[in-house]
Parts: C-alpha cells; structure tokens; sequence
C-alpha cells in the first residue's frame, strides 16, 4: 500500500473516465468503472501493482485516488450501458453458487480451503487439499454455460469487446485447469446451474472426484 500512498499525494494529472480493463497477476481481464476507484484500489490494488511497477498516473482530484498509469494505457472503449450497469463491480469471489456450495460440502463433511493460490495463475474457489482436488464454480454467464451462455451474437455498442472477453474467460478457465492439473491436482469444475439446481448432486462430483471415480470426467 506504499506505493499508493506515495503516488495518493502526486493530483496533477486529469484522471481516465469512464471503464478501463485492468489485468490483473492472473491475467483477468476486469472492467472497472473509474467513478469506481476507491473500490479498484481496495480490491485491486495488490493485483495491479504487481502489474504496473511504479507506474502511476496522479489524479487531480482531492477526492480521488491516482490511477496507474498502465491501467490508462491500457483503457479500452467501454461504453457505459444502462444494460451493463448491474455488471459493473460484481462480486467475483463468494459468489452466492459458491457460498452454497461450500455450505453443503461442509454439512457433507468436506473440509477445505477458500481461494488458495495452487500455481501461478491458478486461483480455484476451493481446494480439498487431503483430496488434492481443486474445485471451480463457474458462473453461467461470465463462463458460458453451454445451456444458459449467451447463444446468440454480441449486440450493442460494446459487441466486440463483449465476444473478445468471454473469449478471454473460456481461454483462461482451460488455463487454469491445466496449470491446476500440471501440478498434480484433480479438477472439478461445477456450473452455477448444477449448483442452483441440485446441490447435492453437486456435492456428489466432489464426492466421486475424491474416491477417484471416473477420472477425466470431472475436468470439463
Ligand atoms: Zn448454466
């Protein structure tokens, strides 16, 4: 947090406005409403400034904090949509699929380990470490559930950018998955929907993927 407060003094330079992209150390492509800072700082923070050194754009504002310079670099043009408007600072950890998820691997017995970092760039949303098994719940929409994925093409004024990032999240859920299993852990990744639906049967995967039942089925 030093870095931030050193650069917190420096307001001499018009501030972005408007959604920038940040990537962050997994690569994660996030679009963060400016207005927003206060929130990118507390929750990126980190992220970014393992990203952009000591690269930091000062902000005019007495009120607002100073953007890195990277993430001005690295600005891409969003438009601000009143359809996009729910989307901007969603939760991405806890989600409410995740949370009842782990609430019924833990009345199952299952004890385990939230959000450990199992290789660089590999983040699962729980880990049984006895099992040696990393588990994801993916989102149907941010990871594109085959039966409640957005089907048809992008519309609208952020169409491209759209159909790039879901590009970009498919890309990288094989990603982590591979890197997961090059370090020796078994994958199980879960929709939300599987969680929504029938949690149990869920909590069933998890179970089989421990016993060692059906292996290369649990990886999608
Ligand atoms: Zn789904």
């Amino acid at each position: 947090m030093m870095v931030a407060r050193l650069a917190w003094r420096q307001r001499f330079a018009p501030i972005p406005t408007g959604f920038v992209t940040v990537y962050d150390n997994d690569a994660v492509a996030n679009e963060v409403d400016v207005s927003r800072c206060t929130r990118l700082f507390e929750a990126d923070i980190e992220c970014v400034r393992a990203r952009v050194a000591h690269e930091w754009q000062p902000s005019l504002h007495p009120h607002h904090p100073p953007v890195p310079r990277s993430v001005a670099a690295m600005t891409e043009p969003w438009k601000s949509t009143t359809e996009g408007r729910h989307l901007a600072g969603r939760v991405k950890v806890s989600t409410q699929p995740e949370l009842a998820l782990r609430a019924a691997l833990h009345r199952a017995g299952f004890r385990f380990r939230l959000h450990p970092r199992i290789a660089k760039g590999c983040t699962p949303d729980l880990v049984l470490p006895r099992h040696r098994l990393a588990v994801f719940v993916d989102g149907c929409f941010w990871h594109g559930c085959p039966q409640h994925g957005r089907k048809a093409p992008w519309t609208g004024p952020n169409a491209e950018l759209w159909a790039q990032k879901m590009t970009r999240n498919a890309e990288r859920d094989a990603r982590s998955t591979k890197l997961a299993q090059d370090v020796g852990w078994t994958v199980v990744r879960i929709w939300e929907h599987e969680v929504r639906t029938d949690v149990d049967a869920a909590v069933g995967r998890v179970r089989a993927a421990c016993l060692g039942e059906s292996p290369g089925a649990e990886a999608r």
